[in-house]
């Protein structure tokens, strides 16, 4: 039985690497370029079933190569899914560069992902009624990321969402079925404009004071908000009376040092880590959830790719004690 279920996307990704990301017309040589399964929810579950916590994935394929290349890696991995194949959609894909920096720029077509039904998650309880932790993003269809959200609800799960992408069906409604969110700084703008009317640019974000962030997290409701800041870490706001056994109310995590050359896939790290963490040290402040997310994701910025490099626990251990 899995502690963690991840409802979300597969997708196939196509990194280039490369100096510069091109003009509009213009063609560059890539430096490298590989392929291998990612999106969001898979490289979430990857990383959770990483750090040592009985994870299953709930996903979408289409009947097709890319389809059967996912079904291999999660066999490899020993990652328990439930696959609904749909034979008249494709398997998931996306376009990558990654430039000097380590910034990703992304494209991504979710075709089957777009067609995971309400019933098919409905059909899946007994992985619920199981679990204590449901782990979900927003590249599916909205109608199946509420049942996933209905089925944790009755089974008692802590419902954690990584928002990603911000899309325009995600309510207040849905939003008020969430324990705990994982927002970017982009996707905490979007999330502020959309529930509460609130308007800030999500570039202004940098320069706020814990309060003012604090301020602003609790526009979105009672629910604990651990905002990503990329190569500035983290920040956590909690809503009141919710501590979740902390001390301060919110606070700020340092990044980790690291040699970053890629960044893409950070966030999946980062929330696949919480997700496991949270479950793996249940009694002990969420502090220390956080932290050890701090460290996964951090350490997935020295790897090329997704999910076939999230970092694994004894990564994290070996290197940061
Ligand atoms: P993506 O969409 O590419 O998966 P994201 O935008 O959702 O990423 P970020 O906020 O960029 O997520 O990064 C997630 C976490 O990764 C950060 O909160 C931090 O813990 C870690 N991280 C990212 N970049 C760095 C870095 N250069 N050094 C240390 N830690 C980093």
């Amino acid at each position: 039985m899995a502690d963690v279920v991840v409802v979300g996307s597969y997708v196939q990704d196509h990194i280039w690497r490369l100096d510069r990301f091109p003009q509009p017309g213009e063609t560059r040589r890539a430096a490298a370029f590989h392929t291998g399964p990612g999106g969001k929810g898979f490289n979430q579950a990857v990383a959770c079933l990483r750090q040592g916590v009985a994870s299953a994935f709930i996903g979408a394929l289409g009947d097709d190569a890319l389809g059967a290349v996912a079904q291999r890696f999660a066999a490899d991995e020993q990652l328990p899914c439930r696959w609904q194949i749909h034979a008249e959609r494709s398997t998931a894909t996306s376009g990558i560069f990654v430039d000097r920096d380590g910034a990703p720029m992304n494209v991504v077509q979710l075709d089957a992902n777009e067609a995971l039904t309400p019933d098919f998650v409905h059909a899946q309880e007994d992985l619920f009624a199981g679990a204590k932790l449901l782990l979900l993003q927003l590249e599916n269809d909205i109608a199946a990321t509420r049942a996933a959200l209905q089925a944790a609800t009755r089974h008692g799960l802590l419902r954690l969402m990584n928002p990603a992408p911000v899309r325009a069906e995600f309510d207040a409604d849905l939003l008020a079925l969430c324990d705990l969110i994982t927002p970017n700084e982009t996707e905490f703008a979007q999330l502020l404009a959309q529930i509460a009317g609130v308007h800030v640019e999500a570039g202004s974000l940098a320069s706020c004071d814990d309060a003012q962030l604090h301020a602003l997290a609790r526009r979105l409701g009672a629910l604990t908000v651990v905002l990503t800041l990329g190569a500035r870490g983290c920040f956590v706001s909690h809503a009141d009376g919710e501590r979740r056994g902390d001390t301060a109310v919110c606070y700020r995590l340092a990044p980790e040092r690291v040699e970053a050359i890629d960044a893409t896939g950070a966030g999946d790290a980062f929330s696949g880590a919480l997700a496991a963490a949270i479950v793996r040290g249940q009694g002990r402040p969420f502090r220390a959830a956080v932290q050890h997310a701090n460290r996964v994701a951090a350490l997935s910025t020295e790897r090329a790719g997704t999910a076939p490099v999230m970092p694994r626990y004894e990564d994290v251990e070996r290197r940061f004690g």
